[in-house]
């Protein structure tokens, strides 16, 4: 089943139990305070929290999200990317548990011939809020899941917020397992590698009023509705109905990662390592494309450097994969071709997209041409001034001014048979993330009143963004 095919079958299901089917927001908005749309759920909080009355009062849809918290994950578990897709069902004050639950499990267990998902009833596990025993009544009762297979978990895992305040709930997540060669027994509680992450079922009940992390808010009240919040991801579906390894390795990925291994000459599945960095470059590679379809560019702020540092850390990847010459051109169309069937507009904007992104490749390269100009020269002094170690500040310099990798510094120095101050040089690491951190809480701040949040959806074709974690800045590179 392609993954275009999986999320026809979800839409149609919803929309043959009368939800309106809605296009996909943007991954940003218009508003420059908002980093990206991080979930389905975000271009409809205004009707969640009630400030917009909701025009419909059931509807489903598949969101374009970027996470870039999920960035450390991505090729090394199976199924995190930067960029994914959230198929959603939405209640605005129609159905609640009981709806949002039969509905997804009629949905995954149907068989194929009849429209579903085709799915084992027997590979299932779920998870409600440790206290939701309505819930859990369900799944027990109206379902028939084994009362083994209804695990209860507290806030870091079973209640859902975007981070800020705005509408919030517990929620029931379906897990799949994967079976015994990938983990311990125990269900997700046990594994979340084994047993993986499928659906989450938010029940949108209250509106938050400060929050601190995941598990430390404070719940203002109750929102004048309640509502259903669903996100399942597409890629995740697409990896098990495709029998393949990983969501990288789907077919709207897969290409990319093929013609990466290609321009490579090595073979995929050979050395772990490399193959994480296919998997970081079919996705980054993606991710990318997508960003710059929603009107995102290269640049040295905000959602422009997150873009940046994505593309950046796929030339880098090519070059530890040993390809110092350009790859974008082919990279690029590779995933045009992948996705344009869902993004037709991949194609109609083409030559702005890759003039885009062959100009950045151009820059990297030239940055990286500079950066190793100036590096050999510090090099150079170190050892003249009789010192074995590259002081920490020349190696943040390069990071920081001249956008010089760290790690490509390490090589280079250790084949100059010199090391590093990597103690000085991450002391100033988390003294620049503290003042990035700093500066997204002052942007996080302006947001904490949430009839701030504009009507997007209602708007047109823009969306309303979630924030995410500044931390990429230094992270990434
Ligand atoms: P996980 O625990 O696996 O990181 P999550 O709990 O962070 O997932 P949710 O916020 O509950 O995810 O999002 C709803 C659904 O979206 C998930 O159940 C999953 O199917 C999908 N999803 C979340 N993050 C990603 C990602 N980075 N890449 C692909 N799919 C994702
Ligand atoms: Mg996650
Ligand atoms: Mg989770
Ligand atoms: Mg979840």
């Amino acid at each position: 089943m392609k993954t275009a095919d999986i999320a026809q079958r979800y839409l149609s299901y919803f929309e043959k139990n009368e939800h309106t089917i809605v296009p996909s927001a943007s991954l940003v908005s218009d508003d420059p305070t908002v980093m990206f749309t991080i979930a389905g759920m975000v271009p409809f909080i205004p009707y969640l929290t009630g400030v917009v009355p909701a025009p419909y009062s059931r509807a489903a849809d598949v969101q374009k999200c970027i996470r870039t918290n999920d960035i450390e994950e991505v090729g090394k578990t199976v199924r995190h990317g930067t960029f994914f897709q959230m198929l959603g069902n939405w209640s605005f004050g129609d159905y609640f548990k009981e709806g949002a639950i039969t509905y997804a499990w009629e949905l995954l267990t149907t068989s194929e011939a009849d429209g579903g998902l085709g799915f084992q009833e027997k590979d299932f596990w779920v998870t409600v809020y440790e206290t939701d025993d309505e819930a859990a009544d369900i799944w027990r009762r109206v379902i028939g899941l084994p009362e083994e297979r209804i695990q209860r978990l507290g806030r870091a895992d079973n209640y859902w917020h975007t981070g800020q305040p705005g509408p919030g709930g517990p929620d029931s997540e379906i897990f799949f397992d994967r079976g015994a060669e990938f983990g311990r027994d125990g269900g997700p509680a046990a594994d979340d590698n084994r047993y993986m992450e499928l659906w989450n079922l938010v029940f949108m009940q209250e509106l938050l009023s400060d929050v601190r992390s995941q598990v430390d808010f404070d719940i203002a009240g109750p929102l004048p509705k309640k509502n259903i919040d669903t996100g399942m991801g597409l890629e995740r579906v697409a990896l098990l109905k495709q029998g393949v390894a990983n969501m990288y390795e789907t077919d709207q990925i897969r290409p990319v990662l093929d013609r990466a291994v290609e321009l490579s000459g090595k073979r995929y599945g050979a050395v772990h390592e490399d193959d994480v960095r296919f998997r970081v470059i079919a996705d980054h590679v993606r991710s990318s494309l997508m960003l710059l379809s929603d009107g995102v560019k290269p640049s040295n702020e905000g959602r422009g450097y997150v873009l940046r540092r994505l593309m950046r850390r796929t030339v880098r990847a090519m070059r530890l994969l040993g390809v110092d010459a350009p790859v974008f051109p082919e990279l690029f169309a590779t995933s045009r071709d992948a996705m344009k069937s869902a993004y037709p507009v991949l194609e109609t904007d083409w030559t702005r997209l890759s003039g885009l992104a062959v100009a950045e490749e151009e820059t990297f390269l030239r940055t990286l041409a500079q950066g190793s100009t100036i590096l050999d020269l510090a090099l150079a002094d170190t050892k003249k001034a009789g010192k074995q170690t590259l002081a920490g500040p020349e190696a943040f310099l390069l990071h920081d001014t001249y956008g010089f990798p760290i790690d490509l510094t390490l090589e280079i120095a250790e084949e100059a048979g010199l090391n590093v101050d990597r103690t000085a040089f991450d002391t100033l690491m988390q003294e620049q993330r503290t003042r990035a951190k700093a500066d997204a809480k002052s942007r996080k701040r302006q947001l904490a009143d949430v009839s701030v949040y504009r009507d997007f959806r209602a708007l047109g074709e823009t969306g309303f963004a979630g924030y995410t974690d500044l931390d990429i800045e230094s992270r990434v590179l």
